[in-house]
């Protein structure tokens, strides 16, 4: 019997969508208020290369600096309070200082839960959803060696470097793969992040098969060459859509089997073919 190449259609279950009950915990993470938000230019201003100078000399930074294993402690409960129970996944976001990843004129709310623009019209991702996609993606293994299509400013890197020893990351915009450079080299951290400048699309088939696969930007449709650059018994975590999007849960069952769960509603920054130089 010939089997399907793309993921058949397997059990679907809806998370909170836009219709998602208020007060359920969740619901604050539907489609109108749910991570990598697109946000326009005037929800934020960036702050002018002057002040960032200072900032980077040491002001802002310091401050916050005092404040930040306090405000990362809040935010680890609201996650819990969020339904993340995978204490792995609580612990790397414990451990990862989200405000080094964020413009310094933002680093006051870098504990917020909200997506934040990165500049190049991109966003780092909201904490929940970082958590969530991780959670998902390692549920019942540990795996040792993963792939991230969309670095953007490295974070999800970062946290996912906390527990997985080998972290391969593809971010097509220059400027934020040189950003994500510099941020993940100023941390130490427990794994191995190869990052890589290149078009997320087409994988990474020179490293492949990956113990999990997240995908930190939404294509209308999964590119399906990652699908075969899953290991037996992984998944792929992926928003999919372009106006609507769902989270979808892609899991290998076999060399060429596939099962594909619908998660809830989200809205992330576009999967966009090849590079920005
Ligand atoms: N993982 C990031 C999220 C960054 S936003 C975090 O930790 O916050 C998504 C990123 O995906 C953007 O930086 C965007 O440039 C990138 N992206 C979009 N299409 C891509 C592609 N085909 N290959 C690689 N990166 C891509």
């Amino acid at each position: 019997m010939s089997k399907p190449r793309r993921p058949a259609a397997g059990p679907v279950s809806h998370g909170p969508g836009p219709g998602a009950r208020p007060g359920d915990g969740r619901a604050a993470f539907s489609a109108a208020n749910s991570n990598t938000r697109i946000l326009g230019p005037r929800s934020f201003v960036l702050p002018t290369p002057a002040a960032r100078q200072a900032a980077d000399a040491g002001a802002a930074p310091a401050n916050l600096g005092l404040n930040s294993e306090r405000q990362r402690h809040a935010m680890v409960q609201r996650l819990r309070a969020q339904g993340i129970t995978d204490e792995r996944v609580l612990a790397a976001m414990m451990a990862v200082p989200r405000h080094v990843f964020v413009d310094q004129g933002l680093a006051s709310r870098a504990y917020d839960d909200a997506a934040l623009p990165i500049g190049y019209g991109q966003t780092i991702s909201q904490p929940w959803v970082v958590a969530h996609m991780i959670e998902a993606m390692v549920r019942g293994r540990t795996p040792q060696k993963v792939l991230e299509i969309g670095a953007g400013c490295g974070y999800q890197a970062a946290v996912l470097a906390q527990f997985i020893p080998v972290v391969h990351a593809v971010e097509r915009v220059r400027g934020l793969y040189e950003l994500a450079s510099k941020h993940l080299k100023s941390l130490a951290l427990p794994g191995r992040v190869h990052l890589s400048y290149g078009d997320g699309m087409a994988g990474l088939a020179r490293h492949a098969p990956f113990e999990g696969i997240v995908v930190a930007a939404a294509g209308v449709k999964i590119p399906e060459v990652l699908f075969d650059q899953l290991a037996v018994g992984a998944r792929l975590i992926a928003p999919e859509g372009s106006t609507h999007q769902r989270l979808m849960l892609i899991e290998r069952t076999g060399p060429e089997s596939w099962q594909r769960t619908e998660l809830e509603s989200v809205r992330f920054v576009p999967l966009r073919p090849g590079t920005q130089a």
